[in-house]
């Protein structure tokens, strides 16, 4: 078997570890001790295809494999864990689950967004007293006529405040019963869906 990295998964790489060489290490303390969510750097990611790293190009991404995606996030995790880990959850959690789950209307009204960095996107899971216990969660969908009616909380969602999109999973059936949520496109501005109070996380005031 061969271990060896390919051209241009190397090459990716190097895009990645320049880009955090250049646009996220001089500012990076700043941004920490100003609790800064740096979302002209989300944009400059964008236009380098590091916020769609996985989506066709068909839908705006820049088509690549899991191989260079790692690399995009070791790099830019080697400079500043937490954009690291917004861009993963960017990738990963809203976007791969459109890509994966959504219809082909759903993925061409917002993955084309998505990849580009246009929208920053969430996904939302966890809950105060639900976490690893997900299916117990208290957040419902009602079915409504056409409509669905979302009710409940999410708590520690990445982008919970700063994103324009998320992805909403939501009990739709009894608690602990199998096959019992529903993931939910749910934009920011749609009636109800506000972000609560920012939370203090590892000692930081
Ligand atoms: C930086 C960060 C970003 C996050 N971003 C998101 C996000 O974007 N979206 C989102 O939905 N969530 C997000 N989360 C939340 C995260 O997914 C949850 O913290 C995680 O699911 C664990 O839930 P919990 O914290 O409630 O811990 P618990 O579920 O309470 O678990 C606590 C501990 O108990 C253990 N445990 C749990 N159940 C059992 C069991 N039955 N048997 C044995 N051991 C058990 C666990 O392994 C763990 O060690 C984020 C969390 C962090 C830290």
């Amino acid at each position: 078997m061969n271990f060896q990295q390919s051209e241009l998964t190397q090459q990716v790489a190097q895009t990645a570890k320049d880009f955090a060489q250049q646009y996220i290490k001089p500012f990076v303390m700043e941004w920490d001790e100003s609790q800064e969510f740096p979302v002209a750097v989300f944009k400059e990611m964008g236009k380098l295809g590091l916020m769609g790293v996985l989506v066709p190009e068909e839908y705006g991404g820049a088509g690549l494999s899991y191989y260079e995606y790692k690399e995009v996030i070791v790099e830019i995790s080697k400079v500043c864990g937490s954009i690291g880990l917004s861009v993963a959850a960017h990738n990963s959690l809203c976007t791969g689950h459109i890509m994966s789950f959504g219809n082909e209307e759903q993925k061409k009204k917002w993955l084309p967004k998505l990849a580009t960095a246009e929208w920053i996107g969430a996904w939302g899971l966890t809950e105060a007293n639900t976490g690893s216990d997900a299916g117990n969660m208290k957040c419902t969908a009602v079915k409504d006529g056409d409509e669905w009616i979302i009710n409940g909380t999410k708590n520690f969602i990445t982008h919970g405040k700063s994103g324009d999109v998320a992805v909403v999973v939501c009990r739709t059936g009894e608690p602990r019963a199998k096959n019992n949520s529903t993931a939910f496109v749910v934009e920011k501005g749609t009636k109800g869906f506000s972000a609560g109070k920012k939370e203090n996380k590892l000692g930081m005031n």
